[in-house]
Protein backbone atom coordinates (compact mmCIF):
# COMPACT_ATOMS: atom_id res chain seq x y z
CA UNK A 1 0.00 0.00 0.00
CA UNK A 2 1.02 3.26 -0.99
CA UNK A 3 0.62 6.66 1.55
CA UNK A 4 0.18 9.50 -0.21
CA UNK A 5 2.34 12.12 1.54
CA UNK A 6 0.67 15.05 1.62
CA UNK A 7 3.31 17.98 0.72
CA UNK A 8 3.74 20.82 3.73
CA UNK A 9 5.95 23.61 3.90
CA UNK A 10 5.75 24.92 7.27
CA UNK A 11 6.45 28.07 7.94
CA UNK A 12 7.06 29.84 11.81
CA UNK A 13 3.98 31.75 12.77
CA UNK A 14 5.14 35.77 12.34
CA UNK A 15 4.95 37.38 15.83
CA UNK A 16 4.79 40.93 14.82
CA UNK A 17 5.23 42.12 11.47
CA UNK A 18 3.14 42.16 8.11
CA UNK A 19 1.52 39.45 6.10
CA UNK A 20 1.12 39.93 2.23
CA UNK A 21 -1.14 37.37 1.34
CA UNK A 22 -2.91 36.93 -2.08
CA UNK A 23 -0.82 37.86 -4.17
CA UNK A 24 -1.37 36.78 -7.77
CA UNK A 25 1.14 34.14 -8.56
CA UNK A 26 4.79 34.72 -9.63
CA UNK A 27 4.09 38.51 -8.33
CA UNK A 28 5.89 38.41 -4.57
CA UNK A 29 9.50 39.19 -6.21
CA UNK A 30 8.02 42.43 -7.75
CA UNK A 31 6.54 42.92 -4.60
CA UNK A 32 9.64 43.29 -2.85
CA UNK A 33 11.64 44.51 -5.44
CA UNK A 34 8.95 47.65 -5.21
CA UNK A 35 9.11 48.11 -1.97
CA UNK A 36 12.78 47.85 -1.40
CA UNK A 37 12.89 45.60 1.28
CA UNK A 38 16.29 44.08 0.93
CA UNK A 39 17.80 46.80 0.98
CA UNK A 40 16.52 48.22 4.17
CA UNK A 41 15.87 45.45 6.34
CA UNK A 42 17.95 42.94 8.41
CA UNK A 43 14.97 41.21 9.75
CA UNK A 44 13.87 38.17 8.48
CA UNK A 45 11.14 37.22 5.20
CA UNK A 46 9.13 34.57 4.23
CA UNK A 47 8.62 34.69 0.72
CA UNK A 48 6.03 31.73 -0.11
CA UNK A 49 5.40 31.35 -3.93
CA UNK A 50 2.55 28.62 -6.01
CA UNK A 51 0.46 28.27 -2.88
CA UNK A 52 -2.79 26.96 -3.18
CA UNK A 53 -5.91 29.45 -2.88
CA UNK A 54 -9.81 28.76 -3.00
CA UNK A 55 -10.05 32.27 -3.96
CA UNK A 56 -7.26 33.04 -6.60
CA UNK A 57 -6.21 29.05 -7.53
CA UNK A 58 -2.52 29.87 -7.22
CA UNK A 59 -1.00 32.77 -4.91
CA UNK A 60 2.23 33.83 -3.72
CA UNK A 61 2.64 35.12 0.23
CA UNK A 62 5.25 37.23 2.04
CA UNK A 63 5.95 37.29 5.54
CA UNK A 64 7.49 40.22 7.31
CA UNK A 65 9.29 40.19 10.25
CA UNK A 66 9.27 43.35 11.93
CA UNK A 67 7.93 45.25 8.96
CA UNK A 68 5.86 47.87 8.54
CA UNK A 69 4.46 49.17 5.17
CA UNK A 70 3.77 52.65 4.94
CA UNK A 71 0.47 54.35 2.38
CA UNK A 72 3.30 54.78 -0.49
CA UNK A 73 3.98 50.87 -0.13
CA UNK A 74 0.70 50.53 -0.06
CA UNK A 75 -0.54 52.19 -3.41
CA UNK A 76 2.93 50.04 -5.12
CA UNK A 77 0.94 46.80 -3.67
CA UNK A 78 -1.85 47.62 -5.10
CA UNK A 79 -0.72 48.44 -9.20
CA UNK A 80 1.67 45.25 -8.55
CA UNK A 81 -0.59 42.90 -6.80
CA UNK A 82 -3.90 43.97 -6.90
CA UNK A 83 -6.39 42.06 -4.92
CA UNK A 84 -3.96 41.43 -2.55
CA UNK A 85 -4.54 41.52 1.52
CA UNK A 86 -2.33 43.00 3.86
CA UNK A 87 -2.13 41.96 7.40
CA UNK A 88 -0.72 43.49 10.44
CA UNK A 89 0.37 41.27 13.11
CA UNK A 90 1.55 41.77 16.56
CA UNK A 91 2.64 39.73 19.11
CA UNK A 92 0.91 36.57 17.17
CA UNK A 93 -2.00 38.39 16.28
CA UNK A 94 -3.67 40.15 13.56
CA UNK A 95 -4.47 43.56 14.90
CA UNK A 96 -5.80 44.98 11.44
CA UNK A 97 -6.45 43.88 7.94
CA UNK A 98 -7.24 45.38 4.30
CA UNK A 99 -6.84 45.27 1.13
CA UNK A 100 -4.64 46.86 -1.23
CA UNK A 101 -6.35 49.31 -2.97
CA UNK A 102 -5.87 51.18 -6.12
CA UNK A 103 -5.92 54.90 -4.80
CA UNK A 104 -7.28 58.07 -6.42
CA UNK A 105 -3.89 60.30 -6.50
CA UNK A 106 -0.37 57.99 -6.65
CA UNK A 107 2.12 59.71 -4.90
CA UNK A 108 6.00 58.81 -4.83
CA UNK A 109 4.51 55.29 -6.22
CA UNK A 110 4.84 55.55 -9.83
CA UNK A 111 7.62 56.62 -12.39
CA UNK A 112 7.03 58.93 -15.83
CA UNK A 113 8.50 57.15 -18.31
CA UNK A 114 8.36 60.54 -20.63
CA UNK A 115 12.12 61.50 -20.19
CA UNK A 116 11.50 64.94 -21.49
CA UNK A 117 8.61 65.20 -17.71
CA UNK A 118 9.94 67.39 -15.69
CA UNK A 119 9.60 64.66 -12.69
CA UNK A 120 12.70 63.56 -14.01
CA UNK A 121 14.08 66.15 -14.99
CA UNK A 122 14.67 67.25 -11.20
CA UNK A 123 15.33 65.01 -7.79
CA UNK A 124 13.26 66.56 -5.35
CA UNK A 125 10.25 66.30 -7.44
CA UNK A 126 7.41 63.82 -5.94
CA UNK A 127 6.13 61.73 -8.66
CA UNK A 128 2.11 62.25 -8.70
CA UNK A 129 -0.31 60.62 -11.17
CA UNK A 130 -4.23 60.86 -10.98
CA UNK A 131 -5.73 57.67 -11.57
CA UNK A 132 -8.39 57.90 -14.34
CA UNK A 133 -9.49 54.13 -14.27
CA UNK A 134 -8.61 51.59 -11.75
CA UNK A 135 -9.82 48.71 -14.12
CA UNK A 136 -8.09 48.90 -16.39
CA UNK A 137 -5.83 50.96 -14.68
CA UNK A 138 -4.86 54.59 -16.47
CA UNK A 139 -3.01 56.98 -14.84
CA UNK A 140 -2.37 60.68 -15.73
CA UNK A 141 1.06 62.35 -14.74
CA UNK A 142 0.27 65.04 -13.10
CA UNK A 143 3.00 67.68 -14.73
CA UNK A 144 3.35 66.16 -18.41
CA UNK A 145 0.24 65.26 -18.32
CA UNK A 146 0.96 62.15 -20.10
CA UNK A 147 -1.62 59.40 -19.72
CA UNK A 148 -0.17 55.82 -19.01
CA UNK A 149 -1.49 52.61 -19.05
CA UNK A 150 -0.20 48.53 -19.53
CA UNK A 151 3.63 48.50 -19.33
CA UNK A 152 3.63 52.26 -19.35
CA UNK A 153 2.88 51.92 -15.83
CA UNK A 154 5.99 51.93 -14.08
CA UNK A 155 6.57 51.42 -10.19
CA UNK A 156 9.11 53.67 -8.95
CA UNK A 157 11.64 51.56 -7.02
ZN1 LIG B 1 5.27 63.07 -16.56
Amino acid sequence: MVTKEKQELVITKLKDGTVIDHIPQGRSLDVLKALSILKKTKNTIALIMCVDSKKIGKKDLLKLNNFELGHISLGKIAVIAPGSTIAIVKDYRVISKCQAAIPDVLISSLRCINSNCISNAKEDITSRFKVVSKEPLKVRCHYCERTFTGDGIVVDV
